[in-house]
């Protein structure tokens, strides 16, 4: 079992490989039975490493990556990666709402929330969630859907892995297999420029469009500021975008074309890869690019101590804010700016590559938004975790008490 930030040092009792429900369910009950902490494997790219519990048991859903496509509906087990569900969706002509890296379980991706770069055209991930079986605390196996378990289903889409064990996920997909996407990457000199034109272009982009904006250095250490646009729409209007966007500055190189959406998922993997490296992350959801925003995202990120540390900004717009804020459980609806604030080391001291993103977050807090994106937010972010959910903490905490009293399955940190 490998998790992708290397600085967990958490160590399990057992880890239980699963391939089917019935596996799932024993393994749940077995873990009651000896009074073991229970945590679900999925991708294992939490950053915070909720994927084990020290001496406990690991659900590892790693054999249950299967993807079946029916009709516009993926059906995808619950350790698929979003690249299986990707390739799947995209080999019978369709696209699924997913995040920016494949490796990603689908699953942990989509209970959290899901910014994606289908954000303005589709919403968030777990905006498509239809169904899902879910194994529960004593081992019983449920279905959760509009018509069965209405409370888990909404609990579902935005609460995390907080309720259970989700062995098949039920995801809409999108009746198109390709979409013009890439990135265009800035020098780093140019940031403000960029950043300030992101800003004033933001407010007015037409849901076809999602631009992903970030800080990331190149393997050559070398940082730039990337624009990751993805348009779902017409053509020409989308070229006409693109062109605008590259106008943002001078980049030194521009790879946008029509493309299936796995190419762009198979790109940030190497750049994100479980290759040894230690993380931390740090998360703010933003009103928008104000001057002082832009001043500070760019002083911080000059002075990130290497070549590894990266910061990214989701842009929730269109779709994504149209939803009704109660009718799922994500908890932020409004339009706003999801910063990741991105930390990494090899073998050196972590303590000033944690410290700059601890920093970078503390300078933007007047400025931000209160709450955070749940799947990133750590146990210690009690402000942020508090505000996190808005007006669905209660009903939050009623599905919780109703399906987990016990607190068996502790997934992303409720309020
Ligand atoms: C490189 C990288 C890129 C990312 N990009 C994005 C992005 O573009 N958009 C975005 O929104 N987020 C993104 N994230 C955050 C990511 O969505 C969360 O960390 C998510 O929890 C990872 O899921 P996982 O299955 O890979 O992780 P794991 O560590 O395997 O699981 C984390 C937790 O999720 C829950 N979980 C996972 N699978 C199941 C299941 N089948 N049933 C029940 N609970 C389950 C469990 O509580 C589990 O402990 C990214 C993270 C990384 C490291």
């Amino acid at each position: 079992m490998r998790l992708w930030n290397a600085a967990i040092s958490t160590r399990p009792a057992q880890i239980v490989r699963c391939g089917t429900n019935e596996q799932v369910s024993e393994a749940v009950r077995n873990a009651r039975r000896e009074e073991r902490p229970v945590s679900v494997l999925g991708g294992g790219h939490d950053w915070a490493g909720r994927a084990v519990r020290e001496g406990g048991v690991v659900i590892d859903l790693s054999p249950m990556n299967r993807v079946a496509v029916s009709g516009d509906v993926a059906l995808a087990g619950g350790g698929a990666t979003s690249l299986d569900v990707m390739e799947a969706s995209v080999t019978a002509g369709q696209t699924v709402v997913a995040g920016s890296v494949g490796s990603v379980g689908m699953a942990g991706l989509a209970l959290g929330g899901g910014y994606g770069p289908q954000l303005g055209s589709a919403g968030l991930a777990s905006d498509m969630i239809v169904g899902a079986d879910v194994v529960l605390a004593d081992g019983s196996l449920v279905v959760a859907d509009a018509e069965h378990e209405p409370d888990l289903f909404w609990a579902l889409r935005g609460g995390g892995g907080n309720f259970g064990v989700v062995t098949e996920l039920r995801l809409r997909l999108r009746p198109f297999a390709t979409a013009l996407a890439g990135s265009i990457l800035f020098p780093w000199s140019q940031a403000e420029d960029v950043l300030n034109a992101w800003a004033q272009t933001a407010p007015s982009v037409p849901d076809e469009l999602s631009v992903h904006v970030g800080g990331v250095g190149l393997p050559d250490g070398t940082r730039v500021i990337a624009a990751n646009p993805t348009w779902v729409g017409e053509a020409a209007e989308g070229a006409a975008w693109v062109r605008r966007i590259e106008g943002w500055g001078v980049p030194l190189v521009s790879q946008v074309a029509r493309l299936p959406l796995t190419e762009p998922l198979r790109a940030t993997e190497q750049m994100f890869a479980a290759d040894g490296r230690g993380w931390y992350l740090r998360n703010r959801n933003l009103p928008g690019l104000t001057p002082d925003i832009v001043g500070a995202l760019v002083e911080a990120f000059s002075a990130a101590p290497s070549g590894h540390e990266a910061f990214g900004l989701h842009h929730f717009h269109g779709q994504a804010t149209r939803v009704a804020p109660e009718a799922t459980a994500f908890g932020e609806r409004r339009p706003h700016l999801m910063l990741e604030l991105i930390a990494a080391w090899r073998d050196e001291d972590p303590a000033p590559h944690r410290q700059w993103a601890a920093e970078a977050w503390s300078a933007l807090e007047p400025l931000a938004l209160p709450g955070g994106y749940p799947n990133i937010l750590a146990a210690d972010d009690t402000a942020q975790i508090a505000a996190a959910w808005g007006p669905n903490t209660q009903r939050l905490r009623q599905v919780k008490q109703a399906y987990d009293p016990e607190d068996s399955f502790a997934g992303i940190p409720l309020p």
